[in-house]
């Protein structure tokens, strides 16, 4: 992989050295801070995409950001929550978001989840043809039921999610014909078709190849079993520019590329209207969440090494798949970029690493380091491994000010579970 070419920083942050040492005064570093007014315009941005499609609906993949605020925020920008976990759908529940303002995409589900979901009135998204029986057992089967498909290897997949035919997720195609037939006669009544088979993709044309793949299943299944779908969910999976020169996912060329396909496919059949439905989480919160945190040290071995005050335990994705995330260092945005040097945590685990030979302005003890697009799978994914704990979470209001949305974890949390 290229280094970045050394010069000026192409990522911006929507905050300024001295408001962030005014939030430092009261909240410590490393924390999380989310653009409220970028999360908003860029949802609104994507409803926008799919206007054209009147009862389109994005469910906010919940476990990129699990915080309340965060989904109150989505909410009032239309959007549902999509949940795989009895946590999520309480999390849903506790802010009033119920009914088929709910997407239950789980897998290897038990069945005291489906048992909430069903109660919340929540559109469940069965993983598994088995599943049919499982749930009409445990829980009943609901009048509206939707199956989760892999393509296997029709689809080519990439390095994040992998190849489809290698996931453990989804019904093969001849699985679902017998599923809707079995859920049918189980008293099912109203069905979608669901797939997620997208991770981190930068290419608009993907999602409407998924669009595509899908339409002219709901005309298979409509022409084999006559039930006609009421809606398709895309999945999530938009990706974001991590590096900076990459070009964001336009909204505009997926909506009208799924716009095309749907006046071609589904447009005058009996099947229209078939709603579109994505849940996406990354491409929603990721660029327009920052993780701050201060440089605490300089070590100079066999490499140079900068090391802050957050580690892993804060943002998985570097150590875990050796994920890019661009770094800023407040007040040195124009300083030429003429050290390098890996930034890491503390976590006694070399795999502990923000960035590896990455080109950076000369840093001090003191200087305050932002970690780029991590307002996805950034906090949520965080661990107390080496009783590390979990930060706060900050928002960034429309009108500047912040308010905490998460407390940060004290040792007392630490030991809470303990009994000493
Ligand atoms: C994780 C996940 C999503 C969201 O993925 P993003 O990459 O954050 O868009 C959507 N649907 C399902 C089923 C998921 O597991």
């Amino acid at each position: 992989m290229s280094a970045p070419v050394a010069s000026s920083n192409s990522k911006t942050v929507p905050f300024t050295r001295a408001q962030i040492d005014e939030i430092r005064k009261t909240h410590p570093t490393p924390f999380y801070l989310y653009d409220e007014a970028a999360i908003r315009a860029n949802v609104r941005k994507l409803n926008e995409a799919f206007s054209w499609c009147p009862s389109f609906r994005e469910y906010f993949a919940v476990k990129a950001t699990p915080n309340p605020r965060i989904l109150q925020i989505l909410m009032e920008e239309g959007c549902g929550g999509d949940c795989s976990s009895l946590g999520e759908l309480l999390l849903c529940e506790r802010i009033g978001m119920t009914g088929e303002k709910v997407m239950f995409t789980s897998n290897n589900t038990l069945a005291k989840d489906y048992k909430k979901a069903a109660e919340m009135g929540a559109v469940i998204n069965l993983d598994d043809l088995s599943h049919v029986e499982y749930l009409d057992e445990n829980v009943g089967t609901p009048d509206l039921i939707c199956f989760r498909y892999n393509p296997g290897p029709l689809r080519e997949g990439n390095v994040i999610i992998g190849k489809p035919e290698e996931a453990k997720f989804g019904f093969t195609r001849e699985q679902l014909f017998t599923g809707y037939r079995e859920a049918q006669t189980k008293g099912a009544k109203r069905f979608g078709l669901h797939t997620m088979v997208a991770s981190n993709e930068l290419n608009p044309q993907f999602f409407v190849e998924t669009a595509v793949m899908l339409f002219e299943l709901a005309v298979d299944l409509h022409k084999e079993l006559g039930i006609r779908l009421e809606f398709v969910n895309l999945g999530g999976g938009m990706g974001i520019p991590y590096r900076p020169g990459e070009a964001a996912l336009n909204f505009e060329v997926v909506g009208n590329g799924v716009r095309e396909a749907y006046e071609r496919l589904i447009g005058g059949t009996e099947l229209d209207p078939l709603t579109i439905y994505l849940e996406n989480g990354r491409i929603i919160t990721g660029p327009y969440g920052y993780l701050v945190t201060e440089v605490v040290h300089a070590k100079n071995t066999y490499k140079n090494f900068v090391g802050v005050d957050a580690c892993m335990a804060n943002l998985m994705r570097p150590g875990m798949y050796g994920s890019y995330h661009h770094l800023s260092v407040l007040g040195k945005e124009d300083a030429p970029l003429d050290l390098t040097a890996d930034v890491v945590g503390s976590l006694c685990e070399n795999n502990d690493k923000f960035a590896i030979d990455r080109q950076l302005p000369q840093v001090q003890r003191g200087d305050v380091m932002v970690i780029h697009d991590a307002g996805a799978h950034g906090h949520s994914m965080g661990f107390q491994y080496n009783a590390k704990l979990r930060s706060a979470e900050l928002l960034l209001k429309e009108d500047g000010s912040v308010d905490l949305i998460r407390r940060a974890e004290t040792m007392d949390d630490y030991f809470a579970t303990l009994d000493i």
